[in-house]
């Protein structure tokens, strides 16, 4: 049996997997070994930010996270935080861009750049990569870990698990990690998709397929809002994607056996009283217009005539001839839909993995286990996930730093 020593072991060659690596080169530490059981490292940042990578953000605080304690998120992102990020790609020879939305992405739009950076400056370290090296177990003996991929076996005085979370598993990141982290007693909080589409029981809702509009969605719990995003939609033929649904997908599904109803403006620059408002003055002064007409002026004509069939009114009716209770409907239908929906498509389709290792299982300095000296995490396995801009590869850096330079440290 094939076997080497190392002192630094990584499982997992994506975002965190590659900060790790160069963490503890740049700490010091002359001999790490990046196990990948994927041909090769970094596939989700080449599909990432529709294969621009979306690095980071210009306004990373705790708020955008979900998961673990915030203040434990909080230390590990000010470890490492978005300008650190940002000057650190810098000096690996990528440029970062800000956006107005407030994401940064590489000047090149290239994913690729990034990831060619990272295997680049981890080859500067002497990281010794091993492709095609799923790790399938391991264990800690005789003061050092043994990990083996099929018949392969590798020792490591320190170890970080950096496998990701379990979404897109074709990726490479399909939760085998999880089983190695239990194998030392660690617990796996609850998984479930995040950032993931979401599908729709509604028949002509699902007709307006690759419309995009700017709208808010509102989740009401026991009929109290709980959460609203206002960003982009996009109408899908199994559903809704984009922006806005992805970032509240998480809750959805959260809540999903809990009493939660979904809601969605497509006016959001109007709430339900401001719109009365402007229709009853537009039944003043334009009293022979057909609702059709009218409201095709505030979301695409396809979308509002759907919206105008669902309260069952013919487009063509005069605005004069609207009743108070039709205007009612449409107020509803327009600014409160109740959407009736299955659920989320998800973890082959979500952008990220909610649930992982409990934060208290870890020391939030060092992301060491609490259990297992030695033993390191960082990235998606941990229980943190963010919101859609550049937050989730955030937390990969920031995590991956912390937990590279901490391993490297009396090596
Ligand atoms: C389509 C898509 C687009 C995204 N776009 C963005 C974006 O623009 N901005 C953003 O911030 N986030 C984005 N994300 C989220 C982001 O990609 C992840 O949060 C991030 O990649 C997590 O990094 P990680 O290193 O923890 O895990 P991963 O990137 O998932 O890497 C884990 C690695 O470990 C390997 N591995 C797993 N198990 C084993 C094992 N047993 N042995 C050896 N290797 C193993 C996997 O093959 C994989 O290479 C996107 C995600 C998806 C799916």
């Amino acid at each position: 049996m094939h076997s080497q020593h190392f002192k630094i072991g990584i499982i997992g060659g994506g975002a965190a997997g590659l900060m790790s690596a160069i963490s503890a080169g740049e700490s010091g530490c002359k001999n790490i070994a990046l196990f990948e059981g994927n041909v090769r490292c970094g596939t989700k940042i080449l599909m990432s930010g529709g294969t621009r990578c979306n690095v980071t953000n210009k306004s990373v605080t705790p708020k955008q996270f979900f998961g673990g304690n915030r203040n434990f998120i909080k230390n590990v992102l000010s470890a490492f935080n978005d300008q650190r990020t940002i000057q650190f790609f810098k000096s690996i020879g990528v440029e970062l861009k800000l956006e107005p939305t407030g994401k940064y992405f590489p000047v090149d739009n290239e994913a690729k750049s990034v990831l060619n950076a990272l295997i680049r400056k981890a080859n500067e370290y002497n990281v010794q990569i091993f492709h095609s090296t799923k790790i399938n177990d391991i264990k800690f003996d005789d003061n050092k870990f043994e990990i083996h991929s099929g018949d392969k076996k590798f020792y490591c005085n320190k170890v970080i698990l950096t496998t990701g979370g379990k979404s897109y598993p074709s990726t490479g990141s399909d939760g085998s990690g999880y089983g190695l982290a239990h194998k030392f007693s660690h617990s796996i909080n609850p998984l479930f998709p995040a950032l993931s589409p979401i599908l729709l029981d509604e028949p002509i809702i699902k007709q307006l397929s690759g419309i995009t509009i700017p709208a808010a969605l509102i989740l009401f719990l026991n009929n109290k809002k709980e959460i609203s995003f206002t960003d982009s939609l996009l109408f899908t033929h199994f559903g809704i994607s984009g922006p806005a649904v992805l970032n509240i997908s998480r809750e959805v599904e959260r809540l999903k056996n809990e009493k939660i109803k979904l809601a969605l403006n497509v006016i959001p620059q109007y709430n339900s009283e401001e719109f009365r408002d402007e229709i009853k003055e537009q039944k003043q002064i334009n009293p022979d217009r057909s609702i059709g007409n009218y409201l095709k002026q505030f979301v695409p004509e396809r979308l509002s005539n759907a919206l105008i069939e669902i309260t069952g009114i013919d487009t063509g009716k005069k605005l004069k001839r609207i009743s108070n209770s039709e205007m009612k409907t449409l107020i509803e239908c327009f600014t409160n839909y109740n959407l009736k929906f299955f659920g989320v498509k998800g973890f082959s389709q979500a952008e990220a993995t909610a649930g992982g290792i409990p934060l208290d299982e870890v020391k939030y300095q060092s992301l060491e286990s609490r259990f297992q000296p030695g033993l390191f995490f960082a990235g998606e396995i941990l229980d943190v996930d963010g919101l859609l801009g550049g937050y989730n590869f955030q937390w990969a850096w920031s995590s991956g730093y912390v937990a590279g330079k901490a391993a490297a440290s009396n090596n």
